[in-house]
């Protein structure tokens, strides 16, 4: 038996394989990687979902937001004419309230009219217009500019003032000259005035178509045809004897029509 035991010793004995060495990368992550620190509160996870304050509504859907734009001012209704509303405005020359659009039949109507009640003269001096016409603002301005300028620098020479200004009649929806089946008259659009007189401080009444002064009344033609593309006085169709009509009539090549034989 002896002799048996330093025989197993003394045996060569098979290497046993050793597997190799894992690469460092394989090995296993420590664990503090793969768990929370313990010092990391929970809430720090759930504060990173949360919309940050600057993005929350401040105020309820329906309440008014604290920088709505202002609304902008309330204008005066513009149709066409517009421009001239605001032009009339601007030039500080006429009494005048902006009016509701008028609509008539047949063609009638006013998109942009006013109340024209005065004429601001140069020295701020309202000459009221009775009755006051309703016209459009074109009209209206070009009315002011022609009574303010060229009327006064007629009239008012020897110091005395315009005092009243007497007008026939502004819009109305009808013919021309109120003849059955004639062409719509400017009146029906707002775009004419007629006028009969002038009354002065010094007591005088100026009637425009019979001023028995032909000087007097060739500078109030020339003024009036200057400003308007339509004046019809005493001697042009049988229909303006008794006062002159005024209207801005648009015509090809922008002819003029200027009837007015100075009485
Ligand atoms: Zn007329």
């Amino acid at each position: 038996m002896r002799a048996l035991i330093p025989a197993l010793i003394a045996l060569p004995v098979a290497a046993q394989p050793v597997p190799p060495p894992r690469p460092a990368e394989f090995a296993p992550l420590p664990a503090l990687a793969l768990t929370p620190p313990p010092d990391e509160p929970p809430r720090a996870m759930s504060r990173q979902f949360t919309p940050p304050p600057a993005y929350m509504p401040s105020a309820p859907q329906d309440a008014p937001l604290a920088y709505a734009p202002a609304p902008p001012p309330a204008a005066p209704p513009l149709g066409p004419g517009g421009d001239a509303c605001l032009a009339l405005a601007a030039s500080g020359l006429a009494l005048a309230e902006t009016l509701a659009p008028v609509a008539g039949e047949g063609g009638c109507g006013v998109l942009d009219p006013v109340l024209l009640k005065g004429v601001v003269m140069a020295d701020k001096r309202i000459a009221p217009l009775e009755p006051p016409a309703t016209v459009r603002c074109e009209l209206a301005l070009e009315f002011a500019r022609f009574v303010s300028g060229d009327i006064a620098a007629t009239l008012e020479k020897d110091g005395a003032k315009i005092k009243r200004l007497i007008s026939a009649g502004s819009y109305d929806c009808r013919g021309r000259n109120r003849q059955a089946g004639a062409k719509l008259s400017e009146h029906g659009k707002g775009d004419a005035i007629d006028m009969i007189a002038v009354q002065m401080s010094d007591g005088r009444t100026v009637v425009w178509p019979k001023t028995g002064d032909v000087a007097l009344g060739n500078a109030l033609r020339t003024a009036a045809c200057a400003h308007f593309s339509t004046v019809l006085g005493p001697g042009s169709d049988g229909f303006h004897e008794e006062h002159i009509h005024l209207d801005l009539e648009q015509r090809g090549h922008g002819a003029k029509i200027c009837q007015w034989s100075v009485q």
